[in-house]
């Protein structure tokens, strides 16, 4: 089992909300959010427990979240995460978004993954510019963009596809969103896209995107899709956590690491 740290709010737009995070990851990206924090950025607060999938569950069942996500790095790579999923599903009552880099989702892994009983697949797309994408995360973009479809094919009301890409100037510009919006109209407009500007790490150096990318990223990709939506920039997060709006996150680590 590759999980290593779960995080947890009460009141996240009125649902309480778990994420549990993954160990590992096959990309290199040089902008990759774990260098500033492999913990949650944004916790109050610690909690320690027994550190077995058994006592994760039983802390999953008594804070009885509404929504799990399973992120961190990259889940796909835990060779338990179907069975995983397929015990969170049996024994939880919650909806289940699997975040992913999107370089595992050949159509058979998909199919388990919904038979498992995920409900949701996020896909991040780093890069929607080949070599951009290469120079990023050392990896091509073809399997992600292969996995949208994998994913896209299989897509109903109870297992649903979200298109989740970086905004980072230079490596993903709004035209680069632009284009990737229209690679995923052509497979179907109503698919979802998200994005997420990219928080700015200590020593990397790229210009984090200001107020004007992220509106022009925003009415590019709605030219071509029906649902886009995004985060806020990250100096807009750290001012609405300055406000009584904020949601309180709670960590929930090992007792003996
Ligand atoms: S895919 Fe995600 S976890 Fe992996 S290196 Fe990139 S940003 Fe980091």
């Amino acid at each position: 089992m590759n999980i290593y740290h779960v995080s947890y709010t009460e009141k996240f737009a009125g649902e309480r909300m778990a994420m549990l995070s993954f160990r590992n990851c096959n990309f290199y990206c040089i902008g990759c959010i774990r260098g500033k924090d492999e913990y949650d950025i944004y916790a109050e607060e610690r909690r320690y427990i027994d550190w077995t999938f058994d006592g994760i569950l039983r802390e999953l069942a008594r804070l009885d979240p509404h929504r799990i996500y399973l992120g961190g790095y990259e889940p796909t790579l835990d060779p338990d995460l179907i069975e995983i999923i397929r015990e969170i599903a049996t024994r939880l009552d919650a909806h289940i978004v699997l975040m992913t880099n999107g370089s595992r989702l050949s159509r058979e892994y998909a199919e388990e993954l919904k038979r498992a009983g995920v409900n949701e697949v996020i896909i991040g797309v780093k890069a929607f510019d080949r070599e951009k994408h290469i120079y990023y995360t050392r990896r091509s973009n073809e399997d992600v963009l292969n996995g949208i479809k994998n994913i896209a094919e299989i897509e109903d009301a109870y297992f649903r596809l979200q298109v989740e890409t970086l905004l980072l100037p230079g490596i993903n510009d709004p035209s680069d969103i632009e284009n990737l919006a229209i690679f995923i109209a052509q497979i179907d407009p109503s698919i979802s896209m998200f994005i997420e500007p990219w928080i700015p790490v200590p020593g990397v150096e790229f210009r984090a995107p200001g107020k004007e990318d992220l509106i022009d990223a925003v009415s590019r990709a709605m030219k071509h899709l029906y649902v886009v939506s995004y985060h806020p920039l990250y100096s807009e997060i750290k001012k609405i956590r300055e406000t009584p709006r904020r949601a309180k996150f709670v960590e929930i680590l090992p007792r003996n690491p």
